[in-house]
């Protein structure tokens, strides 16, 4: 079950690893996720290129990121709609 492959060519994701070096793996996305997702919300991402690329290029990241951003909003009591389109906005 691989459907959405079509969705990472191999042209994009190197397009993705020129725009954003160095490039993380999933383990140091993990590691920086709660921090990353504390400057998404208060509107400074701008300054991790690496992990928005990351999030964008890897879905199950992508995923945990958008859950905790949801998570951590609700918790703050923040509306996550505008820091969901800035978590993976090209
Ligand atoms: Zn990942």
């Amino acid at each position: 079950m691989m459907s959405s492959h079509r969705a990472l060519s191999k042209e994009a994701a190197e397009r993705l690893t020129l725009a954003a070096e160095p490039w993380l793996s999933c383990d140091d996305c993990f590691e920086q996720i709660d921090g990353y997702i504390e400057r998404v919300l208060a509107g400074d991402a701008a300054r991790d290129p690496a992990m928005r690329a990351h999030l964008i290029g890897c879905a199950a990241c992508g995923d945990e990121a958008r859950s905790l951003l949801l998570l951590v909003a609700e918790d703050q009591g923040i509306d996550p709609g505008p820091a969901l389109s800035r978590l993976t906005a090209e």
